[in-house]
């Protein structure tokens, strides 16, 4: 049996350890100790990784009621053992401030924790209630502050079941036998396993960062100790460039990037227009000695050479209109006819389509279709043809 020196020494970074079992099992290769600093992973908190003399420590679980310490690499009988402290305390930080928080939640503003999750980024509970406000939020982040910053002790003690089952616990135990049980002073009793600062002064200081709903209820995503002060860092930094490109106090962010916004959303509208006018005056240039009206473009999008066809067919009742783009061998082509010409654009375009391979589709008035294509010049004799015999057909 192992002895787990995080139980009473939360803060013990470094020991000398001596290694009992060696073994693998599906996780890898794992060293048992008589006695450890690392903390297995469980009740929500992370297991601790770190090095057994020169050998990294992965992953620490319990199996079979013993704790596995997973290695790299074959470790010496006698080592000493030293927890990564950054991670570990990071962990402490974020689950005392669960415990905190959940405490003055449900004591203060009758939300009750049913669940806490402690991730990579960012830790979160699950909260019994469906809606949170905003004020609520604020009010329990000040008091959760207000008490980190009164330094109360945090202190563990085993009970037998008997005295947990008298006291009153924040939530009932998981395991059976000894009971340990966390308290901190005036605020929560909770049976836990974990690792926690000696007082809530530990915790540094402890944010919260969103809502959601989740299950019927409500998560709640919080920060503690360095991570609220690397997201404060984050905003910090953001805030500043932002102040920066909208040359306003930080205040006034929201209000200038509105502002911004309401600006570009006329200016896309304003240019909607602009380029309809253009299009019109550029279909209103187009003359025509014949019936036909055939053009290439080169380097526009092929909406607004279909517009632009559009456009030109309603100006010009007598014709006949054919619009194309080039590219890498392909042709993009609309096909058109004014009110008073005779004949189906479809007819023309099943011609054209057939001519090219391509594939396409429109009305007896206007249609347009991509294929593939070498010679502008052949593709427009061969287009003449077609509509002139489109045009006999009626
Ligand atoms: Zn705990």
């Amino acid at each position: 049996m192992t002895e787990k020196l995080y139980d009473g020494q939360a803060e013990l970074t470094e020991a000398r350890v001596r290694v009992i079992e060696q073994g693998k099992d599906d996780r890898g290769q794992y060293v048992v100790l008589d006695r450890t600093n690392f903390y297995p992973e469980g009740g929500g908190q992370p297991a601790d990784t770190g090095t057994i003399g020169e050998v990294a420590v992965t992953d620490v679980q319990t199996v079979d009621g013993e704790i596995r310490h997973y290695v790299t690499a074959e470790v010496a009988e006698e080592a000493l053992a030293a927890i990564d402290w950054a991670r570990r305390r990071d962990h402490m930080q974020q689950h005392a401030g669960q415990h905190l928080l959940s405490a003055v939640l449900e004591d203060g503003f009758g939300a009750k924790t049913v669940s806490f999750h402690l991730g990579e980024a960012r830790a979160s509970i699950d909260l019994d209630v469906a809606k949170i406000s905003e004020a609520t939020l604020l009010a329990a982040e000040q008091k959760a502050n207000d008490l980190i910053r009164q330094a109360l002790p945090i202190t563990i003690e085993w009970v037998k079941e008997e005295e947990a089952a008298i006291r009153n616990l924040r939530k009932a135990p998981q395991v059976t036998g000894d009971i340990r049980l966390v308290t901190i002073e005036g605020v929560d009793v909770n049976p836990c396993g974990g690792t926690h600062p000696s007082t809530t002064a530990g915790i540094g200081v402890l944010k919260i960062v969103g809502t959601e709903s989740a299950k019927g209820g409500t998560r709640l995503y919080f920060l503690c100790g360095e991570r609220a002060e690397r997201q404060f860092e984050l905003l910090q930094q953001v805030s500043s460039e932002l102040t920066r490109l909208l040359n306003a106090p930080v205040p006034q962010l929201a209000e200038a990037a509105a502002t911004l916004l309401e600006d570009k959303t006329e200016t896309a509208k304003e240019m909607v227009q602009l380029r309809k006018i253009m299009l019109e005056l550029e279909a209103s240039s187009f003359q025509s000695d014949g019936p036909f009206v055939f053009k290439q473009f080169s380097e526009r999008p092929f909406k607004e050479v279909q517009q632009l066809a559009k456009l030109a067919a309603a100006r010009m009742p007598g014709n006949y209109l054919l619009f194309l783009t080039t590219e890498n061998g392909r042709v993009r082509f609309a096909v058109g006819k004014g009110t008073e010409a005779a004949g189906d654009m479809r007819k023309v375009l099943n011609a054209l389509l057939e001519a090219t391979n391509g594939k396409g589709g429109g009305s007896a008035e206007f249609a347009q279709g991509a294929g593939e294509m070498v010679d502008v010049e052949a593709f427009f004799k061969e287009a003449e043809e077609i509509f002139r015999k489109t045009a006999e057909q009626v």
